[in-house]
């Protein structure tokens, strides 16, 4: 019963497997993103079904075993309901938060695997004995890191607390201490498994996830989400190996080296070091706070937004996080449609960054049926800013600072922004002369060419739209 049992079981695993595959490769492409979904979702009811399946197939028989089956069940059930409603109820601009809890309990549940791995006999010997000590202090460690440090990420993402880099001193060297211990303590356990040296390995992989992510700037937050989704894989394969589990070492590695692969990208687009910010930030220096910047600023109400939108031929909007928090984008798009009824050109450039997780902007601006064509990326647009009229900046900061391109100094330089201060009038909507998400003050605030809207995005946008129709039926009357 059960050798045919883990047969089925392992038949199915393959099969989820395999439709992971095709779910992150319909995943890759907007057209294909719904069907990427739905593989998955059904690669994973496969992998549960087959897991109940083996485990329940195991207790036949066996009441001592009927034990783990009910929990198995219960665990199931407790966490898929507690996952559907989190996801029913979470707003789109605290999706990475949710992430990155879920990664820590990916990283909880590994450090889990390996302690149970190495407090259970398993009448292994020898070599055998030694990798799966191995594979035990390894698991432990990878998932002791990334327990840790999403909770961090968790905490700075929800701005429980600041994003600011934490700067021990001496960080970099705590760093590559820690890993110098750890692959010290991995050869001595292999060697002689005492539970002291697990305890040990936990608490400084704890420690490192701890250290490796508050280290790290508001600014590079984005690689650490998904260098944290990579880790929550390599964390899965390596209880996978420990449990003897192909489908967990399949799907971790998916999971680790996509993950890793959207990190380099990431850091790529945002001109940082890869193995800079995957080691904590090594190598970068304490930044200035940025928070010198000053001077005067000037204001403008809605009706003067009105009017200078009102005479321009071209218009560039740059979007960020305080759009998704005023959920402006259904105005936003009320406001692109009218202006492009009277002949002005509008177009959105999208920075890589902006929001809070990948394509946020793409998708709130899809969601408010504003036309694909005129959503630009940030290198689509950037040399065209100087050429336009008015630049909409709403409820971006980080994205637009010119600080990253002018000031070496600061804590974001040489990270790409969309150049609007090059326009010739920029109108930056947001509620206060508050820093952005990393924390940085912005000099585009005190431009000559720049005037600041204060409020709500959303109830300005909205603003500005009645103050167009009533300056057009005023028109249509004399
Ligand atoms: P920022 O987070 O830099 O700034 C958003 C601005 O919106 C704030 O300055 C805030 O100012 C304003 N704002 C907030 N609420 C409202 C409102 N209701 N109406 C008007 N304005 C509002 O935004 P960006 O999009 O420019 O930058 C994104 C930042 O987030 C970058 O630092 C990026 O690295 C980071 N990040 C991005 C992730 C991603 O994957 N995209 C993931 C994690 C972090 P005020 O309070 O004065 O209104």
């Amino acid at each position: 019963m059960i050798p045919v049992a883990g047969a089925i079981a392992g038949a199915a695993y393959i099969v989820a497997a395999l439709l992971f595959i095709l779910s992150l490769a319909g995943l890759s492409k907007h057209e294909t993103s719904r069907r990427g979904v739905t593989y998955g979702i059904a690669g994973m009811v496969i992998a549960l079904v087959a897991t109940v399946g083996v485990t329940a197939a195991g207790a036949w028989g066996r009441p001592e075993a009927v034990t783990g089956l009910v929990l198995l069940v219960a665990a199931v059930l407790i966490g898929g309901a507690i996952g559907l409603w989190r996801a029913r109820i979470v707003e789109m601009t605290g999706m990475p938060e949710l992430i990155a809890l879920l990664h820590s309990f990916v990283g909880l549940a590994a450090v889990l695997v390996g302690w149970n791995g190495a407090l259970y006999e398993t009448g292994l010997e020898g070599a055998l004995a030694d990798i799966h000590h191995a594979e035990v202090f390894i698991g432990v460690f990878i998932g002791g890191v990334t327990f840790t440090g999403s909770i961090v990420a968790f905490l700075k993402l929800s701005a429980r607390i600041s994003s600011r880099p934490l700067m021990l001193p001496g960080k970099n060297a705590l760093n590559v201490g820690a890993l110098v211990a750890f692959v010290v303590l991995t050869v001595w356990y292999v060697v002689t498994p005492e539970l002291w040296l697990l305890v040990l390995v936990t608490a400084l992989a704890l420690a490192l996830g701890w250290h490796l992510v508050a280290s790290i700037g508001g600014g590079d937050m984005p690689v650490v989400v998904s260098m944290l989704n990579s880790y929550s894989g390599w964390a899965a394969a390596a209880a996978g190996f420990l449990l003897n589990n192909d489908l967990l070492i399949v799907t971790g590695a998916l999971v680790g080296s996509s993950g890793a692969y959207l990190s380099y990208i990431m850091c790529k687009a945002m001109n940082r070091s890869f193995l800079s910010v995957i080691a904590g930030g090594f190598g970068i220096e304490a930044p200035r706070t940025g928070e010198e910047a000053a001077g005067e600023h000037r204001e403008i109400d809605a009706e003067g937004a009105a009017d200078l939108l009102a005479g321009a031929a071209r218009v560039v909007i740059t979007p960020g996080y305080g759009m998704a928090v005023a959920q402006a984008q259904h105005g936003v798009a009320d406001l692109v449609q009218r202006l492009r009824e009277h002949g002005v050109d509008v177009r959105f450039g999208i920075h890589p960054v902006a929001g809070r997780l990948p394509g946020h902007m793409n998708v709130l601006l899809a969601e408010a049926k504003v036309p694909y064509d005129i959503v630009l990326e940030m290198d689509e647009i950037n040399d065209e800013l100087s050429q336009v009229d008015v630049v909409l900046v709403i409820g971006a900061n980080d994205t637009v600072n010119p600080a990253a391109a002018e000031d070496p100094g600061s804590p974001i330089a040489g990270m790409p922004v969309l150049r609007v201060w090059e326009a010739p009038n920029v109108i930056v909507f947001k509620r206060s002369m508050a820093s952005g998400y990393a924390g940085v003050q912005n000099p585009l605030f005190y431009r000559e060419n720049t005037q600041m809207l204060f409020g709500d995005a959303k109830d300005k946008v909205d603003e500005i739209l009645t103050h167009l129709v009533k300056e057009a039926k005023a028109t249509n009357r004399s």
